[in-house]
């Protein structure tokens, strides 16, 4: 349509929401399906940080905060990032915004100008190129391979780079392959983005899902220069089942969490008010929540890479972090969107294409939702994978 603008006439929409919304459309109607697309924990809020946004509202906090957030909030999160982290940034310094994709939506706005390149590993979270294009910015993909985990090396971050270059983004633990950075990966991308400025978006919302003794590594923590170059987002909707909640924050020098502040000023301001309270609650609260998921979250894995490992003509790396299994579907020569669209329709199994993430020839499996429907899903998958 003529009356859209250019830079909108670029985008695509979110494929992993296309397929969420599908999914809930063929279950009101009250088809069966086994919904392995999802990108959010199936459990509910705790119930103590309900509880605190509740009272929040019941004792009026209903009005515009500061566009940033309120103190408390960062005063908390500032805790959080030094005792999880080993990230010690003064609260003024912390943004919260509204959800993680908003946080990197504001760091992404805050850095790239037009014609900037931003460094993206691929496969990526679906939302990094059509913010950098949203910005004027060049997403420059780089991929990587199976064989390593589905994780840039130092050597191709260096290889993509151009006088160009502006931003690398790091998402670890990444969607859609659950692979972690180690701290000596971490460092040597580091060393590279300071050889020339670049400034490093870390992504860090899965965070707290990790797996088998794996480590989580803030790359901002590896050095004071690093962290002077790093923007870190984390946020509430992974580590306490928060989607809905719309709560995620950065942490970033001073000059840009003052570009962000700015941003938020005058595009969104405040994320919402009692929501803040809940994101106090959550932090500040017993964290034993974190843990029970995860345990229930690692039993899942095994189950489900147990069964993936047994089906022909499939290959899938073990998957440390997050909760998403990204399978290499090469062999059966079909592109991944009419590999979903069969899938969903006739075996009546959601899953996200590869394209979605950058590689045509991969599904996306998810298993945010009961053993049950694992089991079921993972067994008219393999009859998917067995027929074709
Ligand atoms: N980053 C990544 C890598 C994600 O997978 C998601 C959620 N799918 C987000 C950010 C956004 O999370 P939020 O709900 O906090 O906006």
């Amino acid at each position: 349509m003529e009356s859209i603008s250019s830079r909108i006439e670029k985008i695509a929409p979110s494929l992993t929401l296309a397929v969420t919304n599908q999914t809930k459309a063929m279950k009101a109607k009250g088809e069966e399906v086994y919904g392995l697309a999802g990108g959010e924990p199936e459990m509910d809020t705790p119930d103590f940080i309900k509880q605190a946004a509740i009272k929040a509202l019941q004792e009026g906090r209903t009005k515009y905060t500061p566009a940033a957030g309120i103190p408390e909030l960062r005063e908390a999160i500032a805790a959080k990032l030094l005792a999880d982290n080993n990230l010690d940034y003064s609260p003024k310094d912390i943004c919260v915004a509204s959800g993680a994709k908003h946080a990197c939506m504001n760091a992404i706005q805050a850095i790239v100008d037009e014609g900037d390149e931003v460094i993206i590993p691929s496969p990526y979270w679906v939302s990094y190129p059509e913010m950098v294009r949203l910005a004027g910015g060049v997403p420059v993909f780089v991929e990587t391979t199976e064989k390593n985990d589905w994780k840039m090396t130092a050597e191709q971050f260096e290889a993509a780079m151009t006088p160009a270059t502006k931003m690398v983004i790091l998402n670890t633990p990444g969607n859609p392959t659950g692979s972690i950075y180690t701290r000596e990966e971490l460092l040597a991308i580091g060393e590279v983005a300071l050889s020339e400025d670049i400034i490093i978006l870390s992504d860090e919302i899965y965070e707290k899902l990790v797996y088998g003794g794996a480590e989580h590594v803030s790359i901002a923590s590896l050095s004071q220069e690093l962290k002077d170059i790093t923007i870190t987002v984390n946020g509430f909707s992974k580590a306490y089942s928060m989607t809905g909640w719309r709560l995620g924050y950065t942490a970033a020098p001073p000059a840009i969490a003052e570009a962000i502040s700015t941003i938020m000023g005058h595009t969104t301001s405040n994320a919402t008010t009692f929501a803040q309270y809940g994101g106090i609650a959550a932090l500040e609260g017993a964290q034993t929540f974190i843990d029970d998921m995860v345990g229930e979250y690692d039993v899942r894995r095994q189950f489900m890479l147990a069964r993936l490992r047994a089906i022909p003509n499939i290959s899938v790396v073990e998957p440390k972090g997050a909760f998403y299994f990204f399978v290499n579907m090469t062999k059966l020569g079909i592109k991944s969107q009419n590999l979903c669209d069969k899938l969903l329709s006739r075996y009546k199994v959601a899953a996200i294409p590869g394209i979605a993430f950058g590689n045509d020839e991969a599904i996306r499996l998810s298993y945010c939702t009961t053993l049950d429907v694992l089991n079921e899903g993972i067994t008219r998958f393999e009859q998917f994978c067995r027929e074709h």
